[in-house]
């Protein structure tokens, strides 16, 4: 069997640093925040372009935050796109801010910098685009749109990091950027975690306070807070990871290379966009009937994802009066069609050879059911 992902290979490689940094947390006892978070966080700061990191308790939070140090509250539009993990809109409805959605592009699956104009309305107040599956939004005409109209632009970057756009890394292309450090995501902690990264310390201070109960000094609370804090040791699990990333990106996209350069001619695979250095957090390709083929490839011992079969607007716990099916035609078709391959970076030639043998012969089989011959066969 072939796993989606394997954290317990990754683990392995580097199990001796791991196991030395947790052993200092547990001798220093600093288990939340403490000086593992602080280096993590001028270190990951520094990796992502500058500005300052503020690590918290996930990437939600870190969405959640970024939100509310915007100033962004009741009654204020964020522009996003219906594609993507559910957290990017529960964040705007914790801040109690209403979701506006616009489609997605139907090459890169980033939002469509075409459609944002239209959505603007007095009660807009930022832009959120999405860096989804590794890849930055097309992040220039949409800058462009939010100082015309004088918007803030936060980046969702959880599943991006060390992602390029025009040469430069996500987290210091917009206002504010958001991670996750979930296991899962391309730098991964043990348990939960997430920053968020931002060059003006205005909201840099506001994040800091608000993610440990508002305050300025200890029991004084200035801000109504939260217990967002990032945990020591994720913040030494992180550290350690961090050394790791570039070798891992350069292992992710080579496997992307290889998929693509075997799988071009029998299905819609990722298109690196001219601006884009992708980072491959997710390996979606398109396929027709996509359900029953991801249903052969699990039964062929090749474990697939889907991100995401249901866009936001048609999930019942964020039905919208305003956004019914049909709305997003570009969202709803693709959703209907990707399936994630397995990828991480320890994955040998062997392994990767039978992933596009079996995703190949699935594309076979389903030619073979159109074709005129098989279709003749049929009443
Ligand atoms: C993972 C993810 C989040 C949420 O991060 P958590 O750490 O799981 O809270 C937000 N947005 C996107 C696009 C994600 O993939």
């Amino acid at each position: 069997m072939i796993p989606y992902l394997d954290l317990k290979a990754q683990y392995h490689s580097i199990k001796a640093e791991i196991d030395a940094a947790i052993a200092a947390v547990l001798e220093s006892s600093q288990f939340v925040l403490g000086k593992e978070v602080a280096a993590f966080e001028e270190e990951f700061a520094s990796y992502s372009g500058g500005g300052q990191a503020i690590g918290v308790n996930s990437g939600t939070s870190a969405l959640h935050l970024a939100l509310l140090a915007a100033g962004i509250g009741r009654g204020d539009e964020v522009i996003t796109t219906p594609f993507t993990f559910v957290a990017t809109i529960a964040a705007i409805h914790y801040a109690g801010a209403v979701p506006v959605l616009v489609d997605i592009d139907p090459v890169s699956y980033t939002l469509d910098p075409g459609l944002v104009e239209t959505a603007i309305t007095p009660r807009t107040k930022a832009i959120l685009p999405v860096h989804l599956y590794g890849q930055p939004a097309d992040m220039d005409p949409i800058l462009e749109i939010a100082r015309r109209h004088g918007l803030l632009v936060i980046e969702d970057a959880a599943q991006a990091h060390g992602a390029e756009y025009n040469g430069r890394r996500v987290g210091s292309l917009a206002d504010m950027a958001c991670f996750s450090f979930y296991p899962g995501k391309n730098l991964g902690a043990y348990g939960e975690g997430g920053a968020v990264v931002t060059g003006n310390p205005e909201f840099a201070n506001t994040i800091r306070k608000l993610r440990n109960w508002g305050e300025s000094r200890r029991y004084s609370h200035e801000l109504p807070g939260y217990n967002y804090r990032m945990e020591g040791m994720q913040g030494a699990v992180l550290r350690v990871k961090l050394r790791h990333l570039e070798r891992w990106t350069a292992g992710r996209r080579a496997i992307a290379a290889y998929y693509t350069d075997r799988l071009k001619e029998c299905c819609v695979t990722p298109q690196q966009m001219p601006y884009a250095m992708h980072v491959y957090h997710v390996y979606a390709i398109r396929m027709p009937h996509r359900d029953a083929v991801a249903q052969n490839l699990n039964a062929a011992g090749v474990q697939v994802g889907i991100h995401y079969p249901i866009p936001v607007h048609l999930q019942q716990a964020y039905r919208d009066p305003r956004y019914q099916e049909g709305h997003f035609p570009v969202a709803e078709t693709v959703a209907r069609q990707v399936l994630s391959l397995p990828l991480y970076p320890e994955m040998d030639r062997r392994q990767m050879e039978t992933v596009c043998d079996a995703v190949a012969e699935q594309a076979r089989l389903l030619a073979a059911e159109t074709s005129p011959a098989a279709s003749s066969a049929q009443p």
